[in-house]
């Protein structure tokens, strides 16, 4: 297998690492690179290990969105929806060894493809009710699902799904792009409806609306989808509500404009912009005490425990 390149590819999560603190934006994209081999040099292993840690409140996303998807690839594959009880069930017992595969270590066997907690990696350790909390918060996310309207919709039309949480790649300007949307239908009237599910409290809806914007982007470049043929359609599971925004050409415009100067300040922080070489020095920490590093995952390499 060829040697992979460490490339700079632009997308939204990466713009927001980049808008945060400078030091932890390096160790996610440049001090892990390599870790995930595990004869790699030690600083990189503790990056990559602790770059793949998640919080209870990301993994019940996770956990969330993958029901989600295996629901929705089951109805395309011709299936009929399971019962909720069954999903219910299924990701009860799958949180539960996600949280003991953390809590015995064993997760650092294959910190790719296993879940390990920050609470557990840096012996914060919450209660066990804390952890049946976080279970149940993913059943009621999971029971909701079910009887969300649009999953319901979704499940009834599954031939128009074209896309369930497929990773793609595109050009924008000078830099590529990669977006994840965790559904895109097709509404029947020439049109695509991008569907993006929500399992926590604190998303803004500014952030949300250029995250989707950048989806917009990609569908009309991609798919050649008309800019006033896209709805976007924002699900929280959390709070069981459901909005609508604005995908058109000005918010498509902005996006490919947030793209071209995002990703031109990344350039402009790297030492060798041919090569996407970038040193430690270069991406300043927070200053000591600063609350961001209570919760950053990266606390362990950057020496602030
Ligand atoms: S611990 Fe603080 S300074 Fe270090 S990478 Fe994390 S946020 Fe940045």
């Amino acid at each position: 297998m060829a040697d992979l390149v460490n490339e700079l590819v632009w997308s939204h999560s990466r713009a927001r690492a980049f808008s945060g603190c400078a030091r932890a934006y390096w160790f996610a994209y440049y001090g892990s690179w390599g870790g995930w081999d595990a004869a790699a040099p030690v600083a990189a292993r503790d990056a990559y290990v602790q770059k793949k840690l998640t919080s209870r409140s990301m993994w019940t996303g996770t956990v969330v969105h993958a029901v989600a998807e295996r629901a929705l690839r089951q109805v395309r594959d011709g299936f009929a929806l399971g019962p909720v009880e069954m999903a219910v069930a299924g990701a009860r017992s799958g949180a539960r060894r996600d949280i003991e595969g953390s809590q015995d270590g064993s997760w650092l066997q294959r910190p790719a493809r296993r879940v390990g907690f920050r609470e557990h990696y840096y012996e914060q350790a919450p209660t066990e009710a804390d952890w049946d909390a976080a279970i149940d918060e993913i059943e009621r996310q999971v029971r909701g699902l079910w009887d969300n309207r649009l999953f319901q919709r979704l499940c009834a039309v599954p031939g128009r799904i074209l896309e369930l949480e497929d990773l793609r790649r595109f050009s924008v300007g000078n830099v590529d792009v990669y977006v994840v949307l965790d559904v895109l239908v097709e509404d029947g009237r020439g049109g695509v409806v991008i569907l993006d599910w929500k399992t926590g409290e604190g998303h803004h809806d500014a952030d949300i609306a250029v995250q989707l914007g950048v989806y917009g982007l990609y569908a009309t470049q991609e798919l050649a989808v008309p800019a006033d043929r896209i709805t976007a359609m924002h699900v929280n599971l959390r709070l069981g509500t459901e909005s609508r925004h604005p995908v058109g050409a000005a918010e498509i415009h902005e996006a490919a404009a947030r793209i071209a100067s995002s990703s031109a300040d990344m350039r402009a922080r790297l030492l060798n912009v041919a090569e996407n070489v970038a040193v430690a020095e270069d991406y300043p920490e927070l200053p000591v005490g600063a609350p961001d590093c209570r919760y950053c995952s990266f606390r362990g390499v950057c020496g602030r425990r």
